[in-house]
């Protein structure tokens, strides 16, 4: 049986696993210093779950309807020999793509040829700037664009095309690297998504005034280089996609906060101790850990099914000031 479409009659088709709510990078839209600092208290390593537990319960999704797996988090490859999950999923029928979203600091060649022979077709790899000095500002751990060139290029080399760089655009932080990230990688095969800051969690400090929207993001790119919308590959997809008219190549840009797409949303989220979120925007999750003490899969099947059938999020939609402020989970915690 595969879990009812939810209330909006949308059905469950992707899921993210945030495997770490562990990060080497302190992101200042997503990880501010100030909050997860030295005395910010992480998951202890036995409230995580482990990859048998993770692949137990994506096959229970996979049977539910899930045909697509992203691995995230926190730093997805902070989590030791993450090869072996991949592994696993691989394996579970109905899964069609598996992806992993990182910041490319631990991805070498190794690690993408341990990937893609586990399994793994595809990475997003985030990059916020391509002026060195800029990006060290974001990541906030002074580490150098290069490095993430080099992670690119390995996964370019390892064959886990086409590879998407997200670049999340911020008013004043980085909006003056939207046409130095698009001259980088134009006609690079990789495709550039810019991404509207979004107020996820609470500890950013989110403001609409932040928010570089996504018709002045493509504006700003078409002013240089023409560009041509493209049509969506399915239903769903979250990227308005656009091609440079002079064969440069595609770029997508993700407007969750001017022109939300929650109609048509499949993704449920998976915490790292196994919380059910879904929406990015939710509030709680419903765990799912202390069915994973049952036998039989049945249980956890059935209340996946209960819980996706009563599923009313549309947050994005329904954006406020007053929603913004309304107390919600971390980006970290749940993965983008
Ligand atoms: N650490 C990995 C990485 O950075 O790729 C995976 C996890 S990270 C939370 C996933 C994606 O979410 C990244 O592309 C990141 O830039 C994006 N992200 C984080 N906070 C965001 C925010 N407030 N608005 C929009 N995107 C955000
Ligand atoms: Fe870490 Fe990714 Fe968040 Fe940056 S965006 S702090 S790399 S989890
Ligand atoms: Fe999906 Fe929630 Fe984002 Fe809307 S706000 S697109 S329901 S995750």
């Amino acid at each position: 049986m595969t879990a009812p479409n939810d209330t909006l009659n949308r059905p469950l088709r992707d899921l993210r696993i945030s495997v770490t709510d562990r990060c080497n990078f302190r992101c200042v839209y997503c990880m501010p210093k100030e909050v997860f600092g030295s005395e910010h208290a992480f998951l202890p390593k036995s409230e995580i779950l482990s990859f048998e537990e993770i692949t137990r319960l994506a096959r229970v999704f996979a049977a539910e309807g899930i045909e697509k797996i992203r691995l995230t988090g926190g730093e997805p490859l902070v989590r030791n020999q993450i090869e072996r999950l991949v592994e696993g999923l691989a394996g579970i029928p109905g899964i069609q793509d598996i992806t992993l979203t990182t910041n490319a600091s631990l991805l070498t060649l190794e690690k993408v040829r341990l990937l893609r022979s586990a399994g793994l077709d595809r990475v997003t790899i985030s990059l916020d700037a391509i002026e060195d000095g800029s990006f060290r500002r974001i990541n906030d751990v002074d580490y150098p664009v290069e490095r993430v060139l080099e992670g690119i290029q390995a996964a370019a080399e390892g064959d886990l095309h086409p590879i998407k760089v997200n670049m999340v655009v911020q008013r004043g932080l980085n909006e003056d690297q939207i046409l130095p990230m698009a001259e980088h990688f134009r006609g690079s095969g990789h495709i550039l998504r810019f991404i509207e800051y979004m107020d996820v969690g609470n500890s950013n400090g989110w403001r609409m005034d932040d928010v570089v929207p996504a018709a002045e993001i493509r504006d700003t790119v078409a002013s240089v280089w023409p560009l041509d919308p493209l049509d969506p590959h399915y239903t769903g997809e979250v990227a308005n996609r656009y091609r440079y008219r002079d064969g440069g190549g595609e770029i997508g840009i993700i407007s969750s906060v001017t022109e939300p797409f929650c109609g048509t949303c499949p993704r449920a989220r998976l915490s790292a101790k196994g919380e059910l979120f879904t929406c990015l925007f939710a509030a709680r999750g419903h765990d799912l850990r202390p069915l994973l003490a049952e036998d039989s899969d049945e249980p956890l099947a059935e209340r996946i099914r209960t819980i996706w059938g009563g599923r009313t999020d549309r947050y994005s939609e329904l954006r406020s000031a007053e929603t913004a402020a309304q107390r919600k989970v971390e980006m970290s915690h749940i993965g983008g």
